[in-house]
């Protein structure tokens, strides 16, 4: 379209008469050497002048573009509290939501009464129908009580939406802080107790009945962590890949009542279903006759407690926050209460606050810049597999249609949440957060039974991260991402591409990492490769679990290879084909000035290290080890670069210095 075409000459014109921005220079700590320690050169500086607040777990300079993000979201929900808006209407229930939580005094003088008709709920029961039932209540709460089902494409047909069936339950982050006796898991169980035991007591039991249900809730969760496959084994697609009837699942599970479960939640009982760990549900299947309805009691009243902390009285609140915040993270102190309210308001209502978000601070020129430079690298990996020597014509051909079927939506979705139901007052706050989590399971449930919606986001347009869903064969870029230091419409494009453009080119290599690989264009889970590029494309993703493997966050704690891969995978494509994209869009323009004294490609790398590299207090980083299958931030620079010729060109390093690896170990995939 020639309009178009002339809006963008123009755009073109006005950027570059101007002079543009590279990285922050004052960020650099040029006392190290950027060939022995990359991380350290990119963001050293920034840190010196930056320690970590007691109130971070992790620490990195978008850590501030995340804090100036929610302060945006405030003025935005503080502006909604002062309008009189219709009832319903995203002001309404924002302002209102914002303002209910922000209003402590009404919240302490509450206590826990809030909760109370639940709990007397809980308290009543006195046989298994009536237990049954509390959790179907609890469920639609939005409250791990632990049966719950979600809707989830069929992979299979990924046309349309079914139920899985999940059994979630662990107030620990892993399994293995259930089950392992080395003492960093030790400890952590240890003050889980403690917690209960507070909570409980807060909660008006004396110190035996606390201790009684404490123990209640470890036997009960023990149970079901035992069951539970590890995080390396959920990994793998096909295992928890079960089709299964309505009958099947009653077959599985005898002991709950679905029929009553599917009725109150309104979920087809035609068709299949997917139970990802049948072991799980039989194991929760069992625990329903062997445990006592006291315990079970217990473990509600527990899991009421615990999921609404956040929601109820400073002590409550704080209690929760010295174990969540404290124990697994090493936060000293909790973010100031506007803070939370905003992520709670952005978690709860995301797409009514994040609208206008959009509206303030989505230009549309930095809309369409991201979606040039996302077209761009989705054409580099196209480039990418044409050239592969290890891979096939025939598997090359099916690679090329994923690529051409992969959607990506930038910036927020065209059709918005409605939050139709929700109930939003200035002075009932857990209500309204209840309210919330209603609509939430409801707005999931309705799906299942009916065709894909290909319009839905799982991320909040103010998020500041992006995802890549397999079975929709999508990457999503919120509009939090498109912001200094990640995307700078006024920077660079060696910034952007290095920022950004690095993590646009990470999301789309999740579809051809070692999980994405297995699923075809259409979603399905289906093997598309011939056996002999299926091997070679092992050997090559292996290399880098081997890689991971050697990196660690403190002596003796090592990362695990197989759980971070695909993130690693993610990283190290999303480097190669973010760089080759940059480089590539410069042809025919010449390359981009070299702003203070640093090359483009210098800017490119350094973007990368000032984006990805970030500290984590050692608690967090623990915690990280066992469930985080993203390697750590440092990692998440050195890991990829030192496997970059290019990067040595860049900053000519040579053989032997630490981010060089030697050729025969270097790993390369995309
Ligand atoms: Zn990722």
């Amino acid at each position: 379209m020639r309009f178009a075409a002339c809006a963008l000459l123009v755009c073109t014109l006005s950027l570059s008469a101007q002079q543009l921005r590279g990285v922050p220079v004052e960020n650099l700590d040029r006392s190290v050497n950027p060939c022995n320690d990359f991380e350290a050169f990119a963001v050293g500086g920034w840190r010196k002048t930056h320690p970590m607040p007691e109130r971070q777990a992790t620490w990195a300079i978008r850590s501030v573009t995340q804090d100036d993000t929610w302060a945006r979201l405030r003025t935005i929900a503080e502006d909604d509290m002062k309008k009189t808006s219709p009832k319903g209407s995203p002001a309404q229930l924002t302002g209102d939501f914002y303002g209910a939580c922000m209003d402590d005094a009404a919240i302490n003088s509450a206590g826990l009464k809030p909760l109370e008709p639940m709990l007397h709920a809980v308290d009543s029961i006195r046989d298994v129908k009536a237990l049954n039932a509390a959790m179907v209540t609890m469920a639609a709460m939005g409250m791990d009580a632990p049966v719950g089902e979600g809707a989830t494409q069929d992979s299979h047909d990924t046309t349309k939406m079914i139920a899985e069936i999940q059994i979630g339950g662990l107030g620990m982050p892993d399994r293995d802080y259930y089950l392992r006796d080395e003492a960093r898991f030790k400890h952590v169980r240890e003050e889980y107790m403690e917690y209960m035991k507070k909570m409980y007591a807060l909660a008006g039991e004396n110190a035996e009945q606390a201790t009684t249900d404490s123990a209640a809730v470890m036997k009960i969760e023990t149970a079901l962590a035992q069951a539970r496959m590890s995080r390396v084994e959920l990994r793998d697609p096909k295992a928890t890949d079960h089709p299964t009837t309505f009958a099947e699942l009653k077959t599985l599970a005898p002991h709950y009542d679905w029929d009553a479960d599917f009725k109150a939640k309104h979920i087809p009982t035609t068709g299949h279903m997917n139970v990802g760990q049948p072991k799980v549900v039989q194991a929760f299947d069992g625990l329903l006759t062997s445990v006592s309805l006291a315990e079970w009691k217990a473990y509600l009243r527990w899991h009421l407690l615990d999921g609404n902390a956040a929601s109820l009285a400073d002590n409550f609140e704080e209690t929760s926050f010295a174990f969540r915040g404290t124990v697994l993270s090493g936060t000293k102190e909790q973010r100031p209460r506007w803070q939370r309210c905003v992520i709670t308001t952005d978690r709860m209502l995301g797409e009514a606050l994040g609208h206008e978000y959009v509206d303030r601070y989505l230009p549309p020129e930095a809309k369409a810049r991201a979606r040039t430079m996302a077209v761009n690298i989705v054409n580099e990996l196209k480039l990418s597999i044409q050239t592969r020597d290890w891979m096939t014509a025939e598997t090359k051909t099916k690679a090329l249609e994923k690529v051409n079927a992969l959607n990506i939506k930038i910036g927020y979705p065209d059709k918005w949440k409605t939050y139709e139901g929700v109930v939003v007052k200035r002075d009932t706050f857990l209500e309204n957060v209840i309210s919330a989590r209603r609509y939430s399971v409801r707005d999931d449930l309705q799906q299942i039974g009916k065709p894909v919606d290909r319009g839905r986001w799982d991320m909040t347009p103010p998020t500041m991260n992006a995802y890549y869903n397999p079975l929709m064969n999508e990457v999503v870029v919120p509009a939090g991402y498109l912001q200094p230091p990640g995307f700078d419409p006024k920077g660079l494009d060696a910034i952007n591409y290095g920022a950004v453009g690095v993590s646009i080119g990470h999301e789309i290599s999740h579809g051809v990492d070692d999980e994405g690989a297995q699923y075809a264009a259409d979603g399905r889970l289906l093997k598309w490769w011939t056996d002999a590029d299926y091997k070679n494309f092992t050997e090559r993703t292996a290399c880098t679990t081997k890689q991971y493997d050697n990196y660690f966050v403190e002596p003796g704690l090592h990362l695990q290879g197989k759980l971070v891969t695909g993130e690693a995978l993610g990283d190290l494509g999303g480097v190669n084909l973010a760089f080759r994209a940059y480089e590539r869009s410069r042809e025919g323009k010449g390359p981009e000035p070299t702003v203070d004294g640093l090359t483009p490609e210098q800017q490119f790398f350094l973007a990368e290290g000032q984006w990805r590299g970030a500290l984590a207090r050692p608690e967090m980083a623990r915690t990280a080890v066992s469930t985080d299958p993203h390697p750590p931030g440092r990692y998440r620079v050195l890991g990829p670069l030192s496997n970059m010729p290019e990067f040595d060109k860049a900053f000519a390093c040579k053989e032997g210095d630490a981010m060089v690896r030697p050729a025969a170990e270097q790993c390369s995939v995309w």
